[in-house]
């Protein structure tokens, strides 16, 4: 981050203020972790943070600290927007265009006049903040505030609640540990969390033992679904309304199932596509290893975007359409292309 706009920040710090702090539609671990992280960091220093969700969070964040004071934007859009206009100050995190928190927020945000603040680790950031810190190298959001916060030279107010929320974006946006932005520093910043007294043998638990019995069966459908173009290294998976409605689908429940496509030997690139009636959308996220580049692919194909090796995007035909159009695009893509 520039000097000038550490500077910068510093001195609208200074004063009590009234700060919206936003993640992205869809939030997850990182989007709930560095939003509640920064939080409980501008609380410590005698501001008014508001974390607003565009959409509500999923239930297996819910025990992150801070969480019951979340405003959900889509439930309560009189009194979101209300604090919107009223805030002196916006942090956006974990994304990097204003579409990211769906239509109808993206209207309010770009209407206002404050002063924004972006923290994030996309690629291609779009220009709508005063204020960037936007940086692929990084393997989560969470890093990124405990870096800010670092920079503002206040590292000795990381308590244990905002290590925790800290944690939680570092563990899950590396695949815990295991994806390509994972370094030394983030090991680094965990095992400072871990002196402080950060649960790190609990949050995993936390976070990933939760499931309830239909969300594991909806995962052996996912998992039955899966097709595999062998030649093209590549696979990919669906889950339509009926088999999300049939599982009792709640929020949350498809998260991480698009890892497993990658876990299949010898494949680098998979999907998955679940149909949202009621957005009439398909929804897809790409996964992949190596350099084969899934936030092009999204990009290009699917009008989404994300990082190399994870990103999303949508489809508004049909599911059988949607396959149709990523089978063809697969098979034309050249074996070169998969191995560069
Ligand atoms: P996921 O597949 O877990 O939803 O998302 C993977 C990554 O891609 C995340 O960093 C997420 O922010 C990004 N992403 C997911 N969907 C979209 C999308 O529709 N558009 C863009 N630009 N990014 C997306
Ligand atoms: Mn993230």
């Amino acid at each position: 981050m520039k000097i000038q706009d550490i500077q910068a920040i510093k001195l609208l710090l200074a004063t009590p203020k009234k700060i919206a702090i936003i993640p992205h539609r869809g939030p997850d671990g990182d989007a709930m972790g560095s939003t509640l992280a920064l939080y409980h960091f501008l609380l410590k220093f005698n501001h008014e943070p508001v974390v607003i969700t565009p959409n509500e969070f999923p239930d297996f964040l819910a025990w992150l600290p801070g969480s019951e004071t979340v405003k959900v934007f889509e439930k309560d859009k009189d009194n979101c927007t209300q604090i919107l206009n009223e805030a002196d100050l916006i942090f956006t995190l974990d994304f990097n265009a204003l579409h990211r928190v769906g239509d109808e927020m993206e209207k309010v945000l770009a209407s206002l006049s404050q002063t924004f603040i972006m923290i994030d680790h996309h690629q291609k950031p779009d220009d709508y903040a005063t204020y960037v810190y936007s940086d692929t190298a990084f393997g989560s959001t969470c890093e990124m505030i405990y870096n800010f916060i670092s920079f503002l030279d206040q590292k000795q107010a990381i308590d244990v609640t905002i290590g925790t929320c800290i944690y939680t974006g570092i563990l899950t946006d590396s695949g815990s540990f295991k994806f390509p932005g994972t370094t030394g520093n983030t090991h680094r910043i965990v095992a400072e969390l871990i002196d402080l007294g950060v649960p790190n043998t609990q949050i995993p638990s936390l976070l990933f033992d939760n499931s309830s019995y239909s969300r594991l069966q909806l995962l052996g459908r996912a998992l039955q679904n899966m097709k595999v173009l062998e030649e093209h290294k590549a696979s990919y998976t669906t889950l339509t309304q009926d088999e999300l409605d049939h599982f009792n689908y709640i929020k949350g429940d498809t998260e991480g199932i698009v890892n497993y496509g990658l876990s299949i030997k010898g494949i680098h690139l998979t999907a998955i596509f679940i149909e949202n009636k009621e957005e009439k959308i398909i929804k897809i996220s790409f996964r992949s290893q190596g350099d084969f580049d899934v936030n092009q692919f999204a990009r290009n194909y699917f009008n989404g975007g994300g990082h190399r090796n994870a990103a999303g995007g949508k489809s508004t035909v049909s599911m059988e359409e949607t396959i149709k159009k990523f089978e063809t695009i697969v098979t034309q893509l050249t074996y070169t292309e998969h191995e560069s």
